[in-house]
C-alpha cells in the first residue's frame, strides 16, 4: 500500500491511498483542480481513482467533492447520516453517487479493507478509518475533540497513524478567536491539540509503529515545529523511540507529503 498526505489542515484536507488494485481519496476539501495538481504531483493520476470516501461533511473535507465526483464518475462512500448533510449543501449530487459506509462497518475494496469507526466533532456521524492490506494496517483520524477507548482499540499498533495534531491549547487561548469558538475547538466536539493528540499516541504506538503524521494543523492557532516538538518531546518522556523507531512526520496545507510504501 501507498499513501500521501496531499494536503492538511483548516483550509482543505485530502489523503491518498492506493494499492495494486485500487486508488482512493479519503476527503477531498481542495478544488478539484487543486486536488488534481497535488494527485499528479506525487506520480499518480487522477484518472485512476477508483472512489473517495468522507469522514464528515465539513467544507474543508468536501470542497471538491461534487466536481471530483461527476467528473471521474466516482463512488462516494460516506455514512448515511454524513451524506443527508453533503446532500443539504451540495445540489448536484444525488443518490447515484453515493455507497453507503455506515460507521463502524468494514468493506473490502479492491484488495484493501476499510473500517470505519466513529469519532467525537461538531458534524452528523463524523468518522475516521483504518486500511489494512497484506498484514499492514494504516489509520487515518482528524477532525476530533478526544480520542476515546473505542478509537485506541481501532488504529492501535498501526504500521502508519495519521492523526490530528490541531492546536497549541496556549496560543488557542491567548489568540484573537472569539470565546465561543475557543470553546468549541477545546471541547469534547471539536479539535485535537498537540498535548491531546501525543498522549492519545502513547497509548496506541506499538511494536508495528513506524511512521505518525501529524495532520490538520489549525493556521492561526499553531505552527509546525510546536507541534512536532510537543509530540516528540511528550513520546520521548514516555520512553517512545522517536529518534529512530518511530518516524514523526509534519504534514502541510498546500504540498504532499512524499508517497510512501509500505
Ligand atoms: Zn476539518
Ligand atoms: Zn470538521
Amino acid at each position: 500500500m501507498r499513501y500521501s498526505v496531499l494536503a492538511s489542515g483548516s483550509t482543505g484536507n485530502s489523503f491518498f491511498i492506493g494499492t495494486e488494485e485500487i486508488r482512493l481519496l479519503v476527503d477531498v476539501g481542495l478544488t478539484t483542480k487543486r486536488i488534481e495538481g497535488l494527485i499528479r504531483e506525487i506520480g499518480e493520476d487522477p484518472t485512476q481513482l477508483n472512489g473517495i470516501l468522507i469522514t464528515h461533511e465539513h467544507v474543508d473535507h468536501i470542497r471538491g467533492l461534487s466536481v471530483l465526483a461527476r467528473r471521474y464518475e466516482l463512488p462516494i462512500y460516506s455514512n448515511q447520516a454524513t451524506w443527508q448533510a453533503i446532500r443539504k449543501s451540495v445540489k448536484d449530487l444525488d443518490d447515484r453517487h453515493v455507497q453507503i459506509f455506515e460507521t463502524g462497518e468494514r468493506h473490502q475494496l479492491g484488495d484493501l479493507v476499510v473500517e470505519s469507526f466513529g469519532i467525537s466533532h461538531d458534524a452528523a456521524e463524523p468518522m475516521g478509518f483504518t486500511f489494512a492490506h497484506q498484514g499492514k494496517k494504516l489509520s487515518y483520524v482528524t477532525d476530533l475533540g478526544y480520542v476515546s477507548e473505542k478509537i485506541k482499540e481501532n488504529i492501535f499498533n498501526s504500521d502508519v497513524l495519521v492523526m490530528e495534531a490541531n492546536h497549541d491549547v496556549e496560543l488557542l487561548r491567548m489568540g484573537r478567536y472569539p470565546w465561543n469558538l475557543k470553546r468549541r475547538i477545546l471541547g469534547d466536539s471539536g479539535h485535537l491539540s498537540n498535548e491531546a493528540c501525543a498522549d492519545a499516541l502513547i497509548d496506541v504506538i506499538g511494536s508495528a509503529t513506524r511512521q505518525v503524521y501529524l495532520a490538520h494543523l489549525s493556521k492561526e492557532n499553531n505552527m509546525i515545529d510546536l507541534a512536532n516538538m510537543t509530540v516528540r518531546q511528550i513520546l520521548g518522556e514516555a520512553g517512545i523511540d522517536v529518534e529512530s523507531k518511530v518516524q514523526i512526520n509534519d504534514t502541510h496545507p498546500e504540498k504532499p507529503t512524499a508517497l510512501d510504501q509500505l
